[in-house]
C-alpha cells in the first residue's frame, strides 16, 4: 500500500491542465478556476473548470465544462454571488476597526459564533452568540490570533494544523541563524505571529513577515503590510493589485535584508498549482533582484507530508526533502502525547543546501558525513544506495493504529524500499492511462497528443463522461492522496 510510484496527478484519473496563454479561466468566489481533465485508460475526456481552493462541491459548488456557452445573465448573477460572498469587510475597514478595538475604554468583545472582534454597537446583534469577555482579551491574547481564533477545520481544503511550539521556533530559529531577515509566510499564520511576538521582545534581530493566507478572519489583527488575503491554488489576491503590490515591495531585497518563503499548505492540495504559484512568487522575487548574484532560485520552505516527495520533486527538482518531523498542536496524529513522540509524517522540502539546516541532536537526528546532512538517528546509512533513506514510515492500520515501518535495501530494485513495497514488476504498478503501457505514465505516452485529438469528437459526444466529475475525482485518487485523507479521516 505504501507505493510511492505514479509521481504526478495522472493516478487518479483527474490531470490539471495549467492555463497556457491568454485564455482567461471563469472565476468563482475563490478567483480563477482551474482546467481539469479527467482522463480514463485509453479514452480522452473532457475538460471543465472547478474552484482551485475547494476539493469539496459542498464548500464551492462552482462548475463549468470548458465548452460550455455562458450567457450574460448567468454571467452576471455568478459575479453577484462571488461578491455576496466575500468577507463582510474590507481590510481597510478591518484596520480602522482594529485601531477602535484597542482603544476601547470598557469592555472588550470577541465572538466566537461569528470569529469577530465586535465594536460596542454591535454587542446587541451578537448577544445571543458565545462570546470571549475583557478578561480573555488582553493584549497578550491579540498577539497570538492563531490561539484566539478557532481553526479552520473544513476536511477536504482548508483544515488548519497549527505547529507546536518547538517545530515553529525550531524553524524561526533556523531562518535566523541562515542569516533570513524577510519571512514570507504563505499559510503559516503561527510562524508569522511567533516572528512578531520576538520582535517585541527584542532579544534578537528583529524580521519582518508577510502573511498570505486564504483565512481572512487574520485581517482583523494584521495591517494592509502585514497580511494579504490570497489563494495559493492560482495566485489570486482578493485585494487586487494594491494587495499584489505589497508581495512585490517585501520581495524587494533593496533594503538589504535576505527574504525566504515558508510554506505550509494544506496537505488535500494539489501540487501543481501550488508549485505554479510558488513558481510565480519566485520569478517575481528574481526579476527584483538587483545584484546579478549566481543565486536564481528564491529560498523556499515547503511543508508536506513525505510522500509527496516524488511530485514535489518532479516540480521542484532542486528541492531535497529533509528529515525534520513537523510537529503540530491540534491533529490527533502528528502531535506529540504525553506519552512521548509521536512521528509526523511531514518534512521540509527545500532548495536551500541540506548541511546548513542543523537538525537538534536532543530530537534524535545526527549528521550524518557521507550524505552531508542531519538524518534521523534511527535511519542508518546504505552502503548500497549510497544515501540514508530519510524516511521513518507511517502507515494506518485498518483500526487506525500508527505502525512504523523500517526501510531495507532491495536487492531487485536496487534501492532502499519498506519490506512490503511492490517489488520489481509488481502487478500493482499502473501502466499509462493512455496506451496501457506499463513502461511509462501518461505525461511521457508517445501517443499522447494524438489520442487528444482522435478523442475530441467522441469526448463531445458525451460518452464516458462522469455525471458528477468531481465528485468521481475524490474516488479515484493516487495513492499520495489517498494516504493524506487517510490520516485527514482519523480526525
Ligand atoms: N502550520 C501552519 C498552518 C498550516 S494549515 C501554522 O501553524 O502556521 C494551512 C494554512 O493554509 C491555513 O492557515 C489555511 O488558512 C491556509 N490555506 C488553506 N487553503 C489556502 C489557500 N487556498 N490559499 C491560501 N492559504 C490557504
Ligand atoms: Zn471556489
Ligand atoms: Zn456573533
Amino acid at each position: 500500500n505504501m507505493q510511492l510510484k505514479g509521481s504526478d496527478e495522472d493516478g487518479f484519473g483527474i490531470e490539471i491542465v495549467l492555463q497556457q496563454g491568454d485564455r482567461k479561466a471563469p472565476s468563482c468566489v475563490h478567483g480563477p478556476t482551474l482546467l481539469f481533465e479527467k482522463v480514463c485508460k485509453g479514452e480522452q475526456g473532457r475538460r471543465f473548470y472547478a474552484c482551485s481552493a475547494c476539493r469539496d462541491r459542498k464548500e464551492c459548488p462552482f462548475f463549468q465544462w470548458e465548452d460550455d456557452k455562458v450567457s450574460e445573465a448567468r454571467l452576471l448573477a455568478r459575479e453577484e454571488e462571488n461578491r455576496s460572498k466575500m468577507p463582510p469587510f474590507t481590510h481597510q475597514e478591518y484596520c480602522s476597526r482594529f485601531r477602535k478595538f484597542l482603544a476601547l475604554p470598557l469592555g472588550r468583545k470577541f465572538c466566537q459564533d461569528c470569529q469577530l472582534l465586535l465594536l460596542p454597537g454591535e454587542w446587541e446583534i451578537h448577544a445571543s452568540h458565545k462570546m470571549s469577555q475583557a478578561d480573555d482579551i488582553t493584549e497578550a491574547r491579540l498577539s497570538r490570533p492563531s490561539l484566539m481564533l478557532k481553526p479552520l477545520e473544513n476536511k477536504k481544503s482548508n483544515a488548519q494544523y497549527l505547529f507546536a511550539d518547538r517545530s515553529c521556533h525550531f524553524l524561526l530559529d533556523t531562518l535566523a541563524k541562515l542569516g533570513y531577515r524577510k519571512v514570507l509566510c504563505v499559510g503559516t499564520p503561527r510562524l508569522h505571529e511567533l516572528i512578531k511576538l520576538r520582535n517585541q521582545e527584542g532579544k534578537s534581530d528583529p524580521m519582518k513577515s508577510l502573511l498570505l493566507d486564504i483565512d481572512f478572519r487574520y485581517a482583523q489583527f494584521y495591517g494592509k503590510d502585514e497580511f494579504c488575503h490570497y489563494n495559493m491554488f492560482n495566485h489570486h489576491f482578493f485585494g487586487g493589485e494594491a494587495a499584489s503590490g505589497v508581495l512585490h515591495a517585501f520581495l524587494s531585497e533593496e533594503d538589504g535584508e535576505k527574504v525566504i518563503m515558508v510554506s505550509d499548505p494544506p496537505f488535500g492540495g494539489l501540487v501543481k498549482p501550488l508549485a505554479h504559484s510558488f513558481s510565480q512568487i519566485s520569478e517575481t522575487w528574481r526579476k527584483l533582484q538587483t545584484s546579478e548574484g549566481s543565486v536564481v532560485e528564491m529560498p523556499i520552505v515547503w511543508i508536506f507530508p513525505y510522500f509527496f516527495e516524488p511530485r514535489i520533486l518532479e516540480c521542484f527538482p532542486s528541492f531535497t526533502m529533509l528529515d525534520y518531523q513537523v510537529d503540530y498542536d491540534n491533529h490527533p496524529l502528528y502531535k506529540h502525547g504525553k506519552t512521548g513522540r509521536k512521528q509526523s509524517p511531514v518534512r521540509l522540502f527545500t532548495n536551500l543546501t541540506p548541511r546548513d539546516i542543523v537538525l537538534p541532536k536532543e530530537e534524535g537526528y545526527r549528521f550524518c558525513k557521507v550524505c552531508e546532512r542531519y538524518v534521523w538517528s534511527g535511519n542508518k546509512h546504505c552502503t548500497k544506495c549510497n544515501l540514508c533513506p530519510s524516511k521513518v514510515c507511517i502507515s494506518l492500520s485498518q483500526a487506525g493504529k500508527v505502525r512504523l515501518h523500517t526501510w531495507r535495501h532491495c536487492q531487485s530494485c536496487a534501492r532502499c524500499a519498506l519490506p512490503d513495497h511492490p517489488c520489481g514488476n509488481s502487478p500493482g504498478l499502473e501502466g499509462c492511462f493512455n496506451c496501457g503501457s506499463l513502461k511509462h505514465k501518461r505525461r511521457a505516452c508517445p501517443l499522447k497528443d494524438k489520442q487528444r485529438t482522435d478523442n475530441k469528437s467522441k469526448a463531445k459526444g458525451g460518452r464516458n463522461l462522469p455525471k458528477q466529475p468531481i465528485k468521481s475525482n475524490s474516488k479515484r485518487k493516487s495513492g499520495a492522496q489517498r494516504r493524506a485523507n487517510k490520516l485527514k479521516k482519523t480526525e
